[in-house]
């Protein structure tokens, strides 16, 4: 990537001026002068002994090879238990089952021609996701919103124009290396929050999509994605900065970037996520 165009990824994520990788300034004294640094705290350190702290590589979950150690806790907040029986379903009822048998094609046609909650009747087009089927990284987000229901793909809101500024600052892009896909797959109306029974009955096609996908790592955005994929209903800021465990596959979680429209001061943090999930990549590769 040509150095203007990272400059206006990072300026657009709020963090020009750029900084500079530590070996850079050891190899070219001069750069030091030419160009500013910024003291915001570069994820380097943290993030690979975090990364390492949960990375053992003979370790299996659930049969399949994983290299993660450490799983979530198990302790879950009593307050939390009650919205994930009904939001985190794990009860394989038939229509579960029938989509977990699902190839690619027939999954899409399912989605496409689903009914199965009461958001189907305010919907334009379902929103399936974009980008690489076969990407070792996913995006998973929330639902839908107003031109997502339009153009049937998500993430092509402001929001999306971010997380695509984001991804492009690590080298990816839904047109290349990234699968996007949202946890809902239809707008619900007046873009308010997706009740409970709307997540249980959407989860299907979630997990499904995991399975076909097979990513490498997944980024969860937003406390929604996050509820369903991991089954907890902690805050963002108390998730983030730990690698989670989907099924056997690293998550990291991050704000949403329709939260960090609102909330530049937070961009940093999220820069910290990419970081560590591209990092967490690199030390998956086979
Ligand atoms: N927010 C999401 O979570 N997904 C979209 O597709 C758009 C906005």
């Amino acid at each position: 990537m040509s150095d203007g165009r990272r400059e206006l990824i990072l300026e657009e994520l709020g963090l020009a001026p750029c900084w500079v990788r530590r070996e850079l300034l050891t190899a070219d004294p001069a750069a030091v002068e030419t160009t500013p640094v910024i003291a915001a705290p570069p994820p380097s350190a943290a993030i690979d002994a975090a990364i390492d702290s949960v990375i053992a590589p003979t370790q299996t979950l659930g049969g399949r090879p994983s290299r993660i150690a450490q799983v979530m806790p198990a302790e879950k907040p009593a307050d939390v238990q009650a919205t994930q029986a009904v939001a985190v379903s794990t009860e394989p009822d038939k229509r579960a089952l029938a989509i977990a048998q699902l190839d690619w094609p027939a999954l899409q046609a399912e989605v496409t021609a689903c009914t199965a909650c009461s958001l189907c009747k305010s919907r334009s087009k379902t929103v399936f996701g974009v980008g690489k089927p076969d990407a070792d990284w996913l995006v998973v987000g929330e639902a839908p919103g107003a031109e997502e229901d339009r153009q049937g793909e998500p993430f092509v809101g402001q929001a999306g124009k971010l997380l695509d500024a984001m991804l492009a600052s690590v080298d990816r892009s839904r047109q290349e290396n990234v699968f996007i896909l949202n946890t809902l797959k239809c707008r619900p109306p007046q873009n308010r929050n997706p009740h409970p029974d709307e997540l249980a009955l959407c989860a299907p096609f979630l997990h499904r999509q995991v399975e076909l996908i097979k990513p490498k790592v997944i980024f969860a955005v937003g406390r929604f994605a996050v509820q369903t994929l991991l089954g907890r209903e902690a805050s963002i800021a108390s998730l983030r900065g730990k690698l989670h465990d989907y099924r056997g596959t690293p998550v990291v979680v991050s704000y949403h970037p329709a939260y960090l429209l609102r909330n530049m001061s937070d961009k940093y943090k999220a820069w910290q996520d990419l970081v560590m999930a591209n990092r967490t990549l690199e030390k998956h590769k086979d």
